[in-house]
């Protein structure tokens, strides 16, 4: 009787170790080549300060390839980019700039139309009357450039995301940026309903500037279109901008959101 419970107690215990290996996964999932391509496009004729965010901004995305978990590419303009060369990426990273030509232009179109990935910063989505573009205010769905704080300067943001949002995940409800020129659009992209609001500028932070002062206005700063897969960051002016954790982190989920939601699959699952 006592080897017939010895043996049954043998079974019962391989039989939970069995099934305590089948729900352990290993707790993390090591990539064996690199996941995706990401290409940075920046200008490096543009203004200085802008120039600055650039060099940092190509830092910053350099160290998360750290380990090859992805390829990250680095241009200086869209010149080379038609659309089949834009699909080779999961991701396009816009520090100051944007497709300069009609054919440039076309290639970014169609490549956004069809599930592209874009994650830009401050003057990547500057435009105003002279830059001939209806579809680019579509797609970030605001009005053009309207007024700008000056100088740059910290300032107090409000997260307006709901809970769960993988943009502002782990970010506090509100928390000071690094110092920013901070681009007000007009119409603000608030009451478009393709849009959803993450972050705004705290109106406690009225008047804004020094120089040129900022009295009132709706000021959203990190938002996107969900008729794309893109995330507008209005921050991007000056070497002040990685300083920060907080904004980093923020920099890092905005990326890693854009990058998860690609039409191949999500690439962190694989
Ligand atoms: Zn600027």
């Amino acid at each position: 009787m006592k080897r017939i419970l010895f043996v049954i107690t043998l079974i019962i215990g391989s039989l939970c170790q069995w099934a305590w290996a089948q729900e352990a996964d290993y707790p993390a999932n090591y990539a064996k080549a690199p996941r995706f391509k990401a290409l940075l496009v920046y200008s490096d004729q543009a203004e200085p300060a802008h120039v600055d965010f650039a060099r940092d901004a190509i830092e910053f995305f350099h160290r998360l390839t750290y380990g090859e978990g992805w390829i990250m590419d680095v241009d200086t303009s869209f010149e080379k980019y038609d659309y089949d060369r834009l699909r080779e990426y999961n991701t396009l990273i816009v520090i100051n700039t944007m497709p300069a030509t009609g054919e440039q232009r076309a290639a970014f179109e169609k490549y956004m139309e069809n599930g592209g990935g874009w994650i830009g910063f401050h003057a990547a989505g500057y435009n105003d009357a002279s830059t001939g573009w209806p579809w680019f205010n579509t797609f970030l769905g605001c009005g053009p450039f309207y007024c700008n704080n000056w100088p740059p300067q910290p300032v107090l943001l409000n997260c307006d995301a709901t809970e769960g949002c993988p943009v502002t995940h782990n970010l506090p409800a509100e928390f000071v940026a690094p110092e920013s020129e901070w681009y007000q659009f007009n119409p603000s992209p608030r009451p478009n309903s393709d849009v959803e609001i993450m972050l705004s500028i705290s109106p406690k932070n009225y008047p804004l500037g020094i120089k040129d002062v900022v009295t009132h206005g709706d000021f959203p700063v990190v938002w996107r279109n969900k008729n794309y897969r893109m995330v507008y960051l209005n921050y991007g002016h000056g070497d002040r901008e990685f300083t920060d954790a907080t904004q980093n982190l923020l920099t890092l989920n905005a990326f890693r959101y854009i990058v998860s939601l690609s039409p191949d699959g999500d690439p962190f699952k694989k």
